[in-house]
């Protein structure tokens, strides 16, 4: 109860804002409600967050409507909301709308109506006119007003400005679910029933009896396309049989096809290394306790084999799970493992999914008629019933982290944090585990369980090292000669071939042509990208920047490389090389559309291209039998991005690559081009000693303080002029380091973006201790944007500053 709510906006805005709760509502409305309110000159939804009998010492407006009838979002899903928001600093309306799906979310639509306070008489004819026209019109959209008049070069938004319009905004809610028919016994009917009624049944024709016994034999209730199907039963048969009140068909919620198969009982029996880990994990879930299991099995070991176990022992408990998947359209595999064993308990929350769709999916969950929920990083706010089981399917891939917009959450840790704060059980699975989750292993924070073996004997595929410096005269094209005489073979064979090229980033980096090296940041070590309009080698971290290098700092030499080109290229170079193959592409651009993704790995599945060239995408959906040459063409751009974590990206990008390929009955040949063929991320993932690469890439971080050794955030300053980006940048830097004086920044520098959508792009880094909570991060964050935006002097208008927790990039 009470006299005022606080009520959450999707904006950017983090404040809440005090509206009066009238009397009518009182005891009506509850935290995790949407409510219908004033909000500057138009109407709003928001989410009533608190509820108080504080009255704030400024006028405030009261509530007009409550939107619904019970929360939106369950009481424990309403607090992780809240964690999300004040540890990756988001706004919690922003929150709240990234965990809904988009039929219950925000949307509204604007309208423009006459303002009934306005007087008329300052407007000019042709104004006059317009507004007598919109006068005539029940709904107008803001969007459809502004199209009519725009070709006659009128502005409505001059008629709002003035007041004779206003702006209305209604909630855009209603979402129509898709129906279908089914068809079930009528009225005081039965199989039963219909075999005593057939038993003695005379002058029926034929056709009509064995309609009805088939009906008697088979259960209902069954979908209309399910019982057209049975050869007994056409449009005729079933009117017949509807018409003499036998049966009848009413509209039912059509579910997302998955055209995916159900086995009863197939879930298969585990072997000794997969027990092991499953039994500590089984009675985690059966004591109902917070724990955190680290499943680091190579490639093959079988850990879906070990998530499926917990997830039976999880329903066993009447409990429901989430398993988190990099991209659900690149692993339909993993998908229909789990379908086959759990059917139809599970709802598959997919990107391709319609708005209705999603929103029959999360109520499926929330009703708990499903109890389990399957998708990429967003379906950590399923609202699955009593959950008992979180699994995190390659732990260490990017894709869980958010990066625009806000809520810039990370998928991993919003699920620790979920399951600690319900008794639920995370499973993070991986054969390459990141160095966050492995330090999360030392520090005692997560159980580590180890797979160690192969399930089936699939042999892992020969790995080449193709030292490009040795291959200066012998290249065709991109390819080194010994990939390329490959790649023919394969061909010739009728052999498919994936060439995976990375494109990370926008930026070029400078390369030595004799000994392979890219020149690195002396503060931070990560590599330097090189502005070639003002010829300087830059650190994206620091700012740190000297003129572009004339030769090598490591070997002397002046044969320095400028490197840094694009998919587009190297695929017309390959039509060059293979006039005769069909060359299928396969990166961001390519695949934009919807359920583009799919398409490609299918067209290539059913070999109707010879060689698919792609981005780092490729490698995750990696397992077509017929690919027997993989090659990477160039390794180093990889490591060239600068982040802390290219290694790391590095060494998994090429762990997966040759991980995956080779598990036809052909043996496959993996090719990893580069020019530092010692890198020790290259050896690592050649001989799949993940221990080792963890062990050097930690004493890499360490004395640097990088993550999993401090927190980064991250500053994004963004405008239209670069110098008050740049002052914008420098004070905001004065103002942290006067706020928390022992603070770590790196920074202000230009991002390695840095030019986008006629915006300039700045940098700062803030390292914080990563032992520290949410409420230390949001406190700290507060304070510096407060002093900001009092201090500064520049409006946000001109310099936007977006906060990203736990950057990665
Ligand atoms: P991972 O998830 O670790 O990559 P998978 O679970 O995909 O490994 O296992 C690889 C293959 O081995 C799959 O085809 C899987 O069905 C099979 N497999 C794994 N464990 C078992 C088991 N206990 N019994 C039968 N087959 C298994
Ligand atoms: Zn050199």
């Amino acid at each position: 109860m009470g006299n005022y709510a606080d009520i959450a906006f999707p904006s950017a805005v983090r404040r809440l804002f005090t509206y009066q709760v009238p009397k009518a509502l009182q005891g009506e409305i509850k935290p995790g409600m949407r409510v219908w309110v004033p909000f500057r000159t138009y109407n709003a939804i928001g989410v009533v967050v608190k509820l108080h009998n504080q009255k704030p010492d400024f006028e405030i407006k009261a509530i007009r409507e409550v939107l619904d009838q019970s929360p939106v979002l369950d009481t424990s899903l309403f607090k992780l909301t809240e964690w999300v928001h004040q540890f990756y600093f988001a706004s919690w309306g922003e929150v709240i709308q990234a965990a809904l799906p988009s039929g219950l979310n925000f949307v509204s639509k604007e309208f423009v109506r006459i303002n009934p306070d306005s007087s008329t008489q300052s407007l000019s004819e042709k104004e006059q006119q317009v507004v007598n026209e919109i006068s005539m019109h029940e709904k107008l959209t803001l969007l459809e007003a502004n199209k009519r008049w725009r070709n006659s070069g009128f502005s409505v938004s001059k008629l709002i400005k003035k007041g004779a319009l206003e702006v209305w905004e209604e909630p855009f809610m209603k979402v129509d679910l898709k129906t279908e028919k089914e068809w079930d016994w009528a009225e005081g009917k039965s199989a039963h029933i219909a075999t005593q009624f057939l038993q003695s049944a005379t002058g029926r024709p034929a056709k009509w009896k064995t309609a009805l016994s088939a009906l008697a034999q088979s259960d209902l209730p069954k979908r209309d396309a399910q019982l057209s199907a049975i050869p007994e039963f056409n449009s005729t048969t079933k009117r017949r049989l509807q018409d003499d009140g036998w049966i009848q068909f009413k509209k039912v919620e059509k579910e997302f096809n998955l055209e995916l198969e159900y086995v009863p009982g197939s879930i298969k029996e585990l072997n000794k290394e997969q027990r092991e880990a499953f039994q500590a994990i089984g009675e985690s879930i059966s004591k109902e306790q917070f724990e955190n299991y680290l499943l680091y099995g190579i490639t093959g070991s079988g850990k879906t084999e070990v998530y499926i176990h917990a997830l039976n022992e999880t329903l066993k408990m009447q409990k429901g799970g989430i398993i988190l998947v990099p991209e659900i359209s690149l692993t339909p595999q993993t998908v229909s493992r789990f379908y086959k064993v759990f059917g139809d308990e599970i709802a598959v929350l997919h990107s391709r999914m319609s708005d209705r769709e999603r929103l029959q999916a999360w109520n499926a969950l929330k009703s708990g008629k499903k109890k389990i929920a399957i998708g990429a990083r967003s379906a950590i706010f399923a609202p699955v019933q009593n959950l008992g089981l979180i699994v995190i399917d390659e732990e260490h891939d990017g894709s869980y982290k958010q990066e625009d917009p806000s809520p810039r959450y990370h998928a991993r840790e919003t699920a620790i944090m979920r399951a600690s704060m319900g008794n639920a059980v995370v499973i993070m699975g991986s054969a390459t585990p990141s160095m966050q989750a492995l330090h999360m292993a030392a520090k005692g924070k997560c159980q580590l369980l180890s797979l160690t073996t192969r399930h089936a004997d699939a042999r892992l595929p020969d790995v080449e090292i193709v030292d490009l410096k040795q291959y200066s005269g012998a290249m065709k094209g991109n390819l080194a000669i010994s990939l390329f005489n490959a790649v023919e073979n394969a061909l010739s064979k009728k052999e498919q071939v994936i060439l995976l090229f990375n494109r990370r980033g926008f930026a070029s980096y400078l390369q030595c042509g004799i000994c392979g090296h890219i020149p690195q940041s002396p503060e931070c070590s990560v590599s330097l990208t090189y502005h070639k309009r003002r010829n300087l080698l830059l650190c994206h971290y620091s700012g740190y920047s000297r003129r572009a290098d004339t030769h090598c700092e490591k070997c002397g030499s002046g044969n320095l490389l400028i490197r840094g080109s694009g998919t587009q290229q190297v695929e017309e170079n390959l039509e060059e090389l293979f006039p005769k193959a069909k060359i299928l592409r396969f990166d961001k651009d390519s695949t934009s559309n919807k359920g583009a993704h799919e398409k490609i790995l299918a067209k290539f599945g059913n070999h109707e291209a010879d060689i698919l060239i792609g981005t780092q995408l490729v490698a995750k959906g990696l397992d077509f039998p017929n690919v027997t040459v993989v090659g990477v063409i160039d390794a180093d751009t990889e490591y060239a991005f600068p982040s802390f974590q290219s290694h790391e990206r590095m060494y998994q990008l090429l762990s997966q690559v040759s991980g995956r390929s080779g598990r036809g009955e052909k043996p496959g040949k993996v090719f990893i081009q580069t020019r530092q063929p010692e890198n020790p991320a290259i050896q690592f993932a050649k001989f799949h000693d993940h221990e080792g690469f963890a062990k050097e890439e930690m004493g890499f971080r360490k004395p640097l303080n990088y993550p999993p050794y401090s927190r980064l955030i991250k500053f994004v300053l963004k405008g239209k002029k670069e110098h008050e980006v740049i002052t914008a940048s420098e004070s905001l830097k004065n103002i942290a380091l006067s706020v928390v004086p022992d603070i770590e920044l790196l920074g202000p520098s230009a991002s390695s973006i840095g030019w986008m959508n006629n915006n300039y792009i700045w940098e700062l880094l803030l390292k914080l201790d990563p032992e520290k909570g949410g409420q230390y991060i949001e406190a700290v964050l507060s304070k510096i944007m407060e002093v900001y935006s009092r201090k500064s002097g520049l409006s946000s208008s001109k310099v936007r500053i977006n906060i990203n927790v736990d950057a990665v990039r």
